[in-house]
């Protein structure tokens, strides 16, 4: 076929044209530089010309013109080869080819050097074009076990390990209903770890361990792989129950329970809610009466509703870290920890203590959880873990720590290790979800248009990679934030500790939520298949919803945060002298509160909404700008007289929408500093877009908010929005690898839909 009317030089520009305004794929500043190679290349002045006005975005080429340039591709009959290493510039060379019957040589630089520099793909454009091949699945451009190695960090050798350990036909998942022989099997697998050394390893070397309370939570969040129960009860064993003895405890508990414990030869539950008192901790009845003259402590749940209630371990254990009203000397001391045993060897229970089953759960039935009641159970003193408030030989209570609310907030801050290493198990949800949900996206196939022979992979579907590939870059921004925030905590001094409680209960709600979110898209992204219990989607739907929850209920959790952000970390909160505190941040937060660059909020163009500093800037504003609101409010009210927990009550909406922008700041902030450090240039930029299609999906998550308050304009907005479609088509070619890059052992990928795509490829 020849066409007269365009000259070769022009048609070499005719597929780029079209691509350009048929999709809108390219952005004002992107045409720029298209423009400035058009201006290097050796084009004659007409042809430049001619080029030039087809890319005037104020006067865009008429709709029969594009129309016409389709036509001509049509009728050339040229494929694209998608494996090309510059697919659009071969096009076009073939194409002009075909038209004219002349012969361009090689391929054109300045097309090459468009390609490369605008990043354009072939799943941008190839469903504009006929395909010479079925499209690859994924790139090879990055290493998904290099992806891994990162990811698993410093313990990068025993987590293989662990891995390979859990092919063990002891951790086969299959489908048990009956909560008796679930459980069963699951205490099974449980000791069976103990044997192997992972139960003790957050513990001191004497006891069995390792110390190393970062590797525990990473053996935790593989775990959930294996299934959640397992995680569960593995957490409640080792986590909450030896977790309490040791970091309550002191060196006589550590030396009479811990090693046990560890073995899993002495099972124990943490029994801190209570059917009438769950969030409120501060508010249990179980009472703690020392009796001096019996050197013993006597424990009472006064109430019939006063009994400790969903207790994990509860149907196994013989013994409980009681959380009770410390009474001494007639006076209330506040909240404490006490061992009680509750079953003799033959697992009898002992006298005064009546423990019922909770039944059938939504999920987690592998984990016996139930109602305990103490009628004066009698135990020796030594049994109040006495880190921080112990009773002396005279039989009068001590603490280091005056302030019985101070006292309380640092005993429950030690146990945050567990709340930080339930988000991670949340996050191994989501993760293991998407695997499963893009493994069959990349395998399952639906609708055609009339042209094409094969149908469409519905990995290909611009609202499938919305679904998907958003989630999918969160989860390597949490990852790397919850690894660097268990790090911290694991280090931690008490001061810091404190801080620390407020970022993981920011993080813990916000990422709990993340994974309950995700894997409800991952079970619809699967249609029909996502719903069969093989599958496993289901399971972890049902098991990890509950993470929302126990740890802390999310929105509690967030009100803590905040209100940890409005003393800035420096003053406790629940003190006399809020109006100081408030004070105090009133006058920090304002000089820097309005310093936000107005030149900002137009700006649209890619360098900028790409630019991790503004991100960054973005997110502080929101964080700085509500806790300075939160804070002008309180001191309004409490200006009025009104009594502070009214006046948080007045806030309460707003400080939960702080400790929601304070988790995004954070996830952001402890990510970029980790991937900073990465050596490897090729993965750093993969994670840099991770990273910023996270930071504009969060932005465009709040565009109402930041459109209210002038921070950015309508058309930035707009921008951001196609910024992350963008983002998830140039991020498509990659989606196997980063799955694979998660590290899932293979083993637990039991769901056949997953299993399909191994088969395939
Ligand atoms: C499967 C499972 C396992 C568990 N394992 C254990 C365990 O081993 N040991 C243990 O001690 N506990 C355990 N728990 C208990 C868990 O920690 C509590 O359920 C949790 O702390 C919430 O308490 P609650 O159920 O009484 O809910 P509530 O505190 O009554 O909350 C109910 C609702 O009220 C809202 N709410 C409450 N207070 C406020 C407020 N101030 N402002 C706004 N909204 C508020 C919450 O957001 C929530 O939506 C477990 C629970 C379950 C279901």
């Amino acid at each position: 076929m020849k066409d007269t009317t365009y000259s070769t030089g022009i048609l070499q520009y005719i597929p780029f044209l079209y691509v350009i305004w048929a999709d809108d794929l390219l952005s004002a500043s992107e045409i720029a530089v298209v423009m400035r190679a058009i201006k290097e290349d050796s084009l004659t002045k007409e042809e430049k010309s001619q080029i030039e006005n087809w890319l005037n975005t104020k006067k865009p080429p008429a709709d029969e013109t594009i129309k016409y340039w389709k036509t001509l591709i049509d009728k050339s009959h040229i494929k694209l080869v998608e494996s090309d290493s510059y697919p659009l510039s071969a096009f076009s060379q073939k194409f002009a080819n075909e038209l004219t019957r002349d012969t361009v040589p090689e391929l054109n630089s300045h097309l090459q050097s468009i390609e490369i520099n605008l990043g354009i793909q072939p799943n941008h454009y190839h469903h504009l074009f006929d395909v010479e091949i079925i499209q690859e699945k994924s790139s090879n451009l990055y290493d998904a076990q290099k992806i891994d190695e990162l990811l698993k960090g410093e313990n990068a050798g025993i987590i293989n390990q662990f891995r390979a350990y859990l092919n063990h036909p002891v951790f086969k998942w299959e489908i048990v209903r009956n909560k008796d022989e679930f459980r069963n099997k699951v205490l099974g697998q449980v000791k069976y770890l103990a044997e192997n050394g992972y139960g003790a390893l957050a513990y001191p070397p004497q006891y069995g361990g390792t110390g190393n309370m970062v590797l525990y939570g990473n053996i935790f969040e593989n775990l959930i792989y294996v299934d959640g129960s397992l995680a569960v009860k593995f957490g409640v064993q080792f986590g909450l129950f030896g977790g309490s003895v040791y970091n309550l405890g002191t060196q006589i508990h550590h030396d009479k329970y811990l090693a046990d414990t560890g073995k899993a030869n002495l099972l124990g539950c943490f029994a801190m809610t209570e059917t009438k008192h769950g969030s409120n901790v501060r508010g249990i009845k179980t009472t703690a009466t020392y009796i001096k003259e019996t050197d013993h402590i006597i424990i009472d749940t006064p109430g019939t509703n006063d009994n400790k209630e969903y207790i994990g371990n509860a149907l196994h254990s013989s013994i409980a870290t009681v959380f009770a009203q410390l009474i001494v000397n007639g006076k209330n001391e506040g909240v404490h920890a006490i061992l009680v045993p509750l079953r003799d060897e033959k697992h009898n229970l002992l006298p005064g203590i009546t423990i019922e089953d909770n039944g059938y759960k939504l999920g987690l039935n592998g984990v016996d959880n139930g109602k305990i009641w103490f009628k004066n159970v009698s135990v020796p003193r030594e049994n109040l873990l006495n880190k921080f408030g112990s009773i002396d030989n005279q039989g009068n209570y001590q603490s280091s720590i005056k302030s019985p609310n101070r006292r309380f907030f640092t005993m429950l801050g030690t146990l945050v290790g567990g709340r930080i290493c339930v988000a991670k198990g949340a996050l191994s949800g989501a993760k293991m979800s998407l695997a499963i949900a893009v493994k069959y996206a990349l395998n399952r196939r639906q609708f055609n248009n009339d042209e094409k022979m094969q149908e469409e992979l519905i990995m290909d579907y611009p609202t499938h990679q919305l679904r998907l590939i958003v989630p999918l870059a969160q989860s390597y921004v949490y990852h790397f934030a919850l690894e660097d925030m268990l790090k911290q905590y694991a280090n931690a001094n008490e001061e810091e500790r404190r801080k620390i409680e407020t970022q993981a209960a920011a993080l813990k709600a916000c990422i709990t939520w993340f994974a309950n979110n995700t894997i409800q898209q991952c079970r619809e992204a699967c249609g029909g298949k996502g719903y069969l219990l093989e599958n496993r989607i289901a399971d972890l739907k049902n098991d990890i919803d509950i993470f929302t929850t126990f740890e802390g209920d999310n929105t509690v959790l967030l009100q803590l945060a905040a209100k940890g952000i409005l003393t800035d970390f420096k003053k406790e909160f629940n003190n006399d002298n809020i109006g100081d505190t408030l004070k105090f941040i009133s006058t920090q937060v304002t000089d820097t509160l309005i310093t936000f660059n107005p030149l900002f909020t137009n700006k649209y163009d890619k360098e900028h909404l790409f630019d991790h500093n503004f991100h960054q800037e973005a997110f502080q504003y929101h964080t700085r700008r509500l806790t300075f609101s939160a804070a002008m409010r309180l001191r309004g009210f409490i200006k009025k007289g009104l009594p502070p927990s009214h006046s948080f009550l007045k806030v309460q909406t707003h400080l939960v929408a702080l400790g929601k922008a304070y988790a995004t700041q954070l996830s952001y902030e402890l990510f970029n500093k980790h991937i900073q450090n990465i050596p490897d240039e090729n993965l750093k930029s993969l994670f840099s877009k991770t990273g910023t299609l996270y930071a504009l999906n969060s932005l465009y998550d709040n565009a109402a908010w930041y459109l209210e308050h002038g921070y950015i304009s309508a058309n930035k907005s707009k921008a951001i929005r196609q910024r992350i479609e963008r983002l998830c088509t140039e991020l498509r070619p990659h989606v196997n690898v980063l799955i694979d890059g998660f590290g899932i052992p293979e083993q637990c990928l039991t769901s056949p839909i997953y299993k399909n795509d191994r088969q395939l490829s």
